[in-house]
């Protein structure tokens, strides 16, 4: 397979050079050349098929002869090391837990993946790479956890010091190994800033190479089709249209999503819900694409006022913002909006929600209102406890904390503490 750059069609790139750049040198998204439809009969068949031999049939055409098909199974098979259970909420409404990995959030198929593919193609690499990530949360976690352990790779995550959640730091700075966490005295946006100008210091490159580890990369965004086909193994008897409501930030999800059904999965509708960062939702009713600033939420994860991956998704319509709209909705929701449904569903059915999967039910909720009949899905893409500092008053005594947080809570904390400055950070890296 190959990939094109979106900023320039002519630029091409086979999968291990789009999975080691991340990015086109001209800053454009990797896109594939041609879109791989999967057999009718495969798809009739899902639910006869095990999860690991789905994947392998949905990921080899984008990944090809650049990994050996024993090799990819192999990172299958440390990638799809937790379940992805549908739960019934209330009548034709479903949840996709996404949350059963290590990091409790979705972006660890992703990360893991990804880390098996940058492991293969460095196997033999002199000199090791470090992935250089800034991180406002989530990403840390799956990134550190993913990449734990993989041979020439080191991973040095930065992190905005008192602005991730206990949880959340627990993760990026217990795991020690090839793991390291800098505490930046500073915003997500000034390590952000940090790791941009690494990238572009050619004295820190020679010492250091460094790659990122961004849901941007094709090897984090592509894996994420594999939990679609899981849900659709599960629920294609009823024959029923199906919906699938995706809380969305930087639309990476959403677009594997879109992708999958692209190669046949047979999902009739897709749902992006946001929070009030909502350049998506307002784009699809004026047609014009107008980020304002980003602005603070409580479904944190998606406080994305930019999303990186949105052109993607008007590329696999051919920009076509018509052949779009009928099969994309996007609906915004407020924190207000998200806490009252959070506090409803769990009184009426419950059932528990994080402030990102309660984005996605009220998307999924909109849409069903006006298109009743059809089967419903929402992604829960985190466990309720990594944001039990935000849950409602009466809900927060209801999380049920897995057995791995509370063995978590042993673990002692390594970070190194840093000024927002980019000279000490380079000093850091080239000792
Ligand atoms: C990253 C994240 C999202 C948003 O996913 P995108 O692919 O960026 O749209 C939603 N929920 C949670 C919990 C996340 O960590």
């Amino acid at each position: 397979m190959q990939y094109y750059s979106l900023q320039n069609h002519q630029h091409r790139a086979s999968f291990r050079e789009a999975v080691i750049q991340g990015l086109a040198p001209d800053k454009g998204l990797y896109f594939p050349s041609e879109i791989p439809k999967l057999d009718k009969d495969f798809i009739e068949r899902l639910d006869e098929y095990d999860p690991q031999y789905i994947a392998r049939k949905v990921i080899q055409p984008f990944v090809g002869a650049d990994i050996p098909v024993q090799y990819l199974t192999q990172i299958i098979r440390e990638t799809l090391t937790f379940p992805f259970p549908l739960r019934e909420v209330e009548e034709n409404v479903y949840a996709l837990e996404l949350f059963h990995g290590p990091t409790l959030a979705f972006k660890d198929v992703g990360a893991k993946f990804m880390a098996g593919c940058l492991g293969y193609f460095r196997r033999s690499a002199e000199q090791p790479v470090t992935v250089l990530v800034a991180t406002s949360g989530d990403t840390g976690g799956a990134v550190a956890h993913g990449f734990y352990d993989v041979p020439g790779v080191e991973v040095v995550i930065l992190y905005p010091s008192g602005k991730v959640s206990e949880l959340q730091e627990k993760q990026l700075t217990t795991l020690g190994r090839n793991i390291r966490a800098l505490e930046i005295k500073g915003t997500f946006d000034d390590c952000q800033r940090m790791v941009k100008t690494a990238f572009l210091d050619s004295e820190l490159q020679a010492r250091r190479p460094l790659t990122s580890a961004n849901s941007i990369n094709v090897a984090r965004w592509l894996p994420q089709m594999f939990y679609y086909f899981m849900a659709y193994r599960k629920i294609k008897q009823w024959k029923r249209e199906t919906v699938i409501s995706v809380p969305s930030g930087n639309f990476g999800n959403i677009c594997s999503g879109m992708m999958a059904a692209a190669m046949g999965l047979p999902i009739q509708h897709f749902v992006a819900a946001t929070n009030v960062n909502d350049t998506v939702p307002r784009f699809l009713v004026n047609g014009k694409y107008e980020p304002h600033q980003a602005v603070a939420t409580l479904s944190n994860a998606m406080d994305v006022a930019d999303p990186s991956n949105f052109v993607r998704i008007l590329q696999l319509f051919s920009q076509n913002e018509r052949a779009l709209k009928a099969t994309l909705s996007a609906y915004r929701f407020t924190d207000e909006e998200t806490v009252a449904v959070m506090k409803k569903v769990y009184k009426e059915s419950q059932y528990l929600m994080d402030p990102h999967g309660a984005v996605g039910y009220l998307g999924l909720k909109r849409y069903m209102d006006q298109h009743p009949g059809v089967t419903g899905i929402f992604l829960e893409t985190a466990h309720p406890v990594k944001f039990a500092n935000v849950m409602p008053k009466g809900l927060e005594e209801a999380i049920a904390v897995p057995e791995r947080v509370q063995q978590m809570n042993g673990h002692g904390k390594e970070s190194v503490l840093m000024n927002a400055d980019y000279a000490a950070m380079k000093e850091w890296l080239m000792r």
